[in-house]
Protein backbone atom coordinates (compact mmCIF):
# COMPACT_ATOMS: atom_id res chain seq x y z
CA UNK A 1 0.00 0.00 0.00
CA UNK A 2 0.90 3.55 -0.79
CA UNK A 3 2.26 5.28 2.65
CA UNK A 4 -0.31 8.16 3.66
CA UNK A 5 2.36 9.38 6.22
CA UNK A 6 4.07 12.34 4.46
CA UNK A 7 7.45 11.64 6.71
CA UNK A 8 7.93 8.06 4.35
CA UNK A 9 8.00 9.41 1.31
CA UNK A 10 10.80 11.32 -0.84
CA UNK A 11 10.70 14.78 -1.32
CA UNK A 12 9.74 14.38 -5.09
CA UNK A 13 6.29 13.01 -4.38
CA UNK A 14 5.37 14.42 -1.94
CA UNK A 15 6.14 17.61 -3.81
CA UNK A 16 3.95 15.87 -6.31
CA UNK A 17 1.19 15.15 -4.04
CA UNK A 18 0.82 18.65 -2.27
CA UNK A 19 2.23 21.37 -5.35
CA UNK A 20 -1.41 21.93 -6.52
CA UNK A 21 -2.73 22.54 -2.97
CA UNK A 22 -5.73 19.67 -3.19
CA UNK A 23 -4.35 17.29 -1.43
CA UNK A 24 -5.94 17.41 2.28
CA UNK A 25 -2.92 17.15 5.26
CA UNK A 26 -4.19 15.45 8.44
CA UNK A 27 -2.10 16.48 11.39
CA UNK A 28 -2.56 14.77 14.73
CA UNK A 29 -2.04 16.48 17.87
CA UNK A 30 -1.89 14.41 20.89
CA UNK A 31 -0.55 14.77 24.37
CA UNK A 32 2.31 12.33 26.97
CA UNK A 33 -0.21 11.88 29.91
CA UNK A 34 -0.73 9.30 32.12
CA UNK A 35 -4.05 7.00 31.49
CA UNK A 36 -4.30 5.26 34.47
CA UNK A 37 -2.39 1.91 35.62
CA UNK A 38 -4.08 0.16 33.31
CA UNK A 39 -2.44 2.08 29.74
CA UNK A 40 0.53 3.53 27.86
CA UNK A 41 0.66 6.90 27.82
CA UNK A 42 0.53 7.62 24.31
CA UNK A 43 -3.40 7.43 23.30
CA UNK A 44 -3.44 10.77 22.97
CA UNK A 45 -1.51 10.55 20.36
CA UNK A 46 -1.51 7.06 18.39
CA UNK A 47 -5.79 7.13 18.37
CA UNK A 48 -5.87 10.42 16.24
CA UNK A 49 -3.21 9.12 14.45
CA UNK A 50 -4.87 5.51 13.40
CA UNK A 51 -8.08 7.51 12.88
CA UNK A 52 -5.94 10.03 10.56
CA UNK A 53 -4.23 7.22 8.46
CA UNK A 54 -7.44 5.38 7.97
CA UNK A 55 -9.30 8.37 6.73
CA UNK A 56 -6.64 9.84 4.75
CA UNK A 57 -7.04 6.34 2.76
CA UNK A 58 -10.16 6.70 2.04
CA UNK A 59 -10.44 10.26 0.68
CA UNK A 60 -7.29 10.42 -0.16
CA UNK A 61 -5.28 12.72 1.70
CA UNK A 62 -2.12 12.71 3.85
CA UNK A 63 -1.30 12.45 7.06
CA UNK A 64 1.57 14.73 8.99
CA UNK A 65 3.38 13.42 11.75
CA UNK A 66 1.88 13.84 14.85
CA UNK A 67 2.61 15.97 17.63
CA UNK A 68 3.13 14.15 20.46
CA UNK A 69 2.92 16.43 22.90
CA UNK A 70 0.41 18.80 24.33
CA UNK A 71 -1.08 21.58 26.36
CA UNK A 72 -1.14 20.66 30.44
CA UNK A 73 -3.39 18.06 31.74
CA UNK A 74 -6.16 19.41 33.41
CA UNK A 75 -7.71 18.14 36.42
CA UNK A 76 -11.45 18.12 35.41
CA UNK A 77 -10.33 16.32 32.10
CA UNK A 78 -7.30 14.92 32.24
CA UNK A 79 -6.47 13.93 35.80
CA UNK A 80 -4.14 16.96 36.29
CA UNK A 81 -0.56 17.66 35.45
CA UNK A 82 0.92 16.84 39.16
CA UNK A 83 0.63 13.32 37.71
CA UNK A 84 3.98 11.34 37.28
CA UNK A 85 4.59 10.73 33.50
CA UNK A 86 2.20 13.56 32.38
CA UNK A 87 4.77 16.13 30.32
CA UNK A 88 3.37 19.14 28.87
CA UNK A 89 3.96 22.12 26.79
CA UNK A 90 3.25 25.92 27.56
CA UNK A 91 0.08 27.16 25.75
CA UNK A 92 2.43 29.69 23.54
CA UNK A 93 4.41 26.71 22.59
CA UNK A 94 1.52 24.55 21.71
CA UNK A 95 0.21 27.48 19.74
CA UNK A 96 3.36 28.23 18.27
CA UNK A 97 4.36 24.33 17.00
CA UNK A 98 0.74 24.47 15.49
CA UNK A 99 1.07 27.72 13.78
CA UNK A 100 4.81 27.32 12.31
CA UNK A 101 3.66 23.09 11.25
CA UNK A 102 0.90 25.11 9.51
CA UNK A 103 3.01 27.75 7.51
CA UNK A 104 5.37 25.21 6.89
CA UNK A 105 2.81 23.35 4.62
CA UNK A 106 1.26 25.97 2.86
CA UNK A 107 5.04 26.76 1.62
CA UNK A 108 5.22 23.66 -0.16
CA UNK A 109 1.43 24.31 -1.70
CA UNK A 110 -0.57 22.67 0.91
CA UNK A 111 -3.81 24.77 1.53
CA UNK A 112 -6.61 22.07 2.59
CA UNK A 113 -5.28 21.06 6.14
CA UNK A 114 -6.88 19.21 9.14
CA UNK A 115 -6.31 19.34 12.72
CA UNK A 116 -7.14 15.91 14.34
CA UNK A 117 -7.03 16.32 18.04
CA UNK A 118 -6.57 13.61 20.41
CA UNK A 119 -5.98 15.62 24.04
CA UNK A 120 -9.21 17.71 25.34
CA UNK A 121 -6.50 20.29 26.58
CA UNK A 122 -5.37 21.29 23.44
CA UNK A 123 -8.13 22.60 21.71
CA UNK A 124 -7.93 26.38 22.28
CA UNK A 125 -4.21 26.33 21.25
CA UNK A 126 -4.95 24.58 18.79
CA UNK A 127 -7.61 26.91 16.96
CA UNK A 128 -4.91 29.88 18.41
CA UNK A 129 -2.14 28.09 15.93
CA UNK A 130 -4.60 28.36 12.89
CA UNK A 131 -5.47 31.56 13.77
CA UNK A 132 -2.09 32.81 13.89
CA UNK A 133 -0.77 31.09 10.92
CA UNK A 134 -3.68 32.66 8.77
CA UNK A 135 -3.15 35.89 9.57
CA UNK A 136 0.59 35.66 8.67
CA UNK A 137 -0.20 33.52 5.56
CA UNK A 138 -2.88 36.46 4.60
CA UNK A 139 0.06 39.08 4.93
CA UNK A 140 1.95 36.78 2.05
CA UNK A 141 -0.98 37.42 0.14
CA UNK A 142 -1.85 33.41 0.72
CA UNK A 143 -5.87 33.82 1.30
CA UNK A 144 -7.03 30.04 0.26
CA UNK A 145 -5.21 28.18 3.22
CA UNK A 146 -8.35 26.50 4.99
CA UNK A 147 -8.15 24.15 7.99
CA UNK A 148 -10.65 21.85 9.94
CA UNK A 149 -9.99 21.74 13.51
CA UNK A 150 -11.66 18.37 14.78
CA UNK A 151 -11.41 16.38 17.86
CA UNK A 152 -12.44 12.62 16.99
CA UNK A 153 -14.62 11.59 19.94
CA UNK A 154 -17.02 14.16 18.58
CA UNK A 155 -17.83 12.40 15.73
CA UNK A 156 -19.06 8.71 18.61
CA UNK A 157 -22.47 8.78 17.30
CA UNK A 158 -25.52 8.48 19.42
CA UNK A 159 -26.28 5.20 18.55
CA UNK A 160 -22.56 4.09 19.17
CA UNK A 161 -22.60 6.06 23.24
CA UNK A 162 -26.59 3.97 23.77
CA UNK A 163 -25.10 0.61 22.84
CA UNK A 164 -21.27 1.04 24.33
CA UNK A 165 -22.64 2.92 27.57
CA UNK A 166 -25.68 1.34 28.28
CA UNK A 167 -27.32 4.53 29.71
CA UNK A 168 -24.27 5.25 31.67
CA UNK A 169 -22.44 7.57 29.29
CA UNK A 170 -20.52 9.69 32.20
CA UNK A 171 -19.59 12.59 29.31
CA UNK A 172 -16.23 13.12 27.50
CA UNK A 173 -14.51 15.26 30.20
CA UNK A 174 -13.80 12.60 32.55
CA UNK A 175 -14.00 9.63 30.19
CA UNK A 176 -10.32 10.15 30.49
CA UNK A 177 -8.65 6.65 30.49
CA UNK A 178 -12.19 5.36 30.33
CA UNK A 179 -14.22 3.20 28.07
CA UNK A 180 -13.51 5.46 24.67
CA UNK A 181 -9.73 5.28 24.91
CA UNK A 182 -9.17 2.00 26.22
CA UNK A 183 -11.83 0.33 23.98
CA UNK A 184 -9.88 1.96 20.79
CA UNK A 185 -6.52 0.71 22.44
CA UNK A 186 -7.46 -2.72 22.58
CA UNK A 187 -8.43 -2.78 19.36
CA UNK A 188 -5.56 -1.11 17.73
CA UNK A 189 -2.93 -1.72 20.51
CA UNK A 190 -3.21 -4.74 22.52
CA UNK A 191 -0.42 -4.82 23.80
CA UNK A 192 -0.47 -1.82 25.62
CA UNK A 193 -3.41 -2.29 27.73
CA UNK A 194 -3.29 -4.60 30.66
CA UNK A 195 -7.05 -5.00 31.64
CA UNK A 196 -6.53 -6.59 34.70
CA UNK A 197 -4.83 -3.49 36.15
CA UNK A 198 -8.25 -1.23 35.39
CA UNK A 199 -9.28 0.56 38.56
CA UNK A 200 -13.31 -0.07 38.47
CA UNK A 201 -14.40 3.53 40.33
CA UNK A 202 -17.38 5.56 39.82
CA UNK A 203 -16.84 8.81 37.64
CA UNK A 204 -14.84 11.33 39.03
CA UNK A 205 -17.05 13.94 40.66
CA UNK A 206 -15.78 18.09 40.72
CA UNK A 207 -17.64 21.33 41.57
CA UNK A 208 -18.57 23.68 38.78
CA UNK A 209 -15.16 25.40 39.23
CA UNK A 210 -11.19 24.94 38.95
CA UNK A 211 -8.73 25.55 42.11
CA UNK A 212 -5.44 26.49 41.50
CA UNK A 213 -2.92 25.28 42.94
CA UNK A 214 -4.76 22.27 42.07
CA UNK A 215 -5.77 19.72 45.06
CA UNK A 216 -4.74 16.55 44.62
CA UNK A 217 -6.96 14.82 46.60
CA UNK A 218 -9.61 16.03 43.76
CA UNK A 219 -8.14 13.39 41.38
CA UNK A 220 -8.63 9.58 41.60
CA UNK A 221 -5.87 7.82 42.90
CA UNK A 222 -6.28 5.76 39.70
CA UNK A 223 -5.47 9.06 37.27
CA UNK A 224 -8.37 7.90 35.53
CA UNK A 225 -11.46 10.06 35.44
CA UNK A 226 -14.13 7.07 34.71
CA UNK A 227 -13.94 3.30 35.04
CA UNK A 228 -12.44 1.23 31.69
CA UNK A 229 -14.12 -2.00 32.93
CA UNK A 230 -16.34 -1.84 29.74
CA UNK A 231 -13.60 -1.05 27.59
CA UNK A 232 -13.37 -4.06 25.01
CA UNK A 233 -11.90 -4.64 21.97
CA UNK A 234 -15.25 -5.04 19.92
CA UNK A 235 -16.44 -2.10 21.39
CA UNK A 236 -12.91 -0.25 20.12
CA UNK A 237 -13.74 -1.66 16.23
CA UNK A 238 -17.27 0.07 16.41
CA UNK A 239 -15.78 3.79 17.55
CA UNK A 240 -13.00 3.35 15.43
CA UNK A 241 -15.25 3.01 12.57
CA UNK A 242 -17.77 5.55 13.12
CA UNK A 243 -15.18 8.08 14.02
CA UNK A 244 -13.56 7.16 10.67
CA UNK A 245 -16.70 7.28 8.82
CA UNK A 246 -18.02 10.52 10.18
CA UNK A 247 -14.83 12.27 10.02
CA UNK A 248 -14.48 11.20 6.17
CA UNK A 249 -17.69 12.03 4.99
CA UNK A 250 -17.03 15.40 6.35
CA UNK A 251 -14.37 16.14 4.71
CA UNK A 252 -15.45 15.71 1.49
CA UNK A 253 -17.28 18.50 0.88
CA UNK A 254 -15.44 20.16 3.96
CA UNK A 255 -13.52 21.74 1.93
CA UNK A 256 -15.87 22.82 -1.31
ZN1 LIG B 1 -6.52 10.68 26.53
Amino acid sequence: MKSVHISELAWPEYDARVRDGRTPVLIPVGALEQHGPHMSMNPDVLLPTAISERVADRIGALVAPPIAYGYKSQQKSGGGNHMPGTTSLDGMTVTCTIRDVLKELARHGVRRTVLVNGHYENSAFIVEGVDLAQRELRWDGIRDFSTVVLSYWDFVTQDAIDAIYQGEFPGWAVEHGGVLETSLMLHLHPHLVDMHKVCDHAPAQFPPYDFFPIKPEWTPASGCLSSAKRASAQHGETLLKVCVDGISKELMTAFD
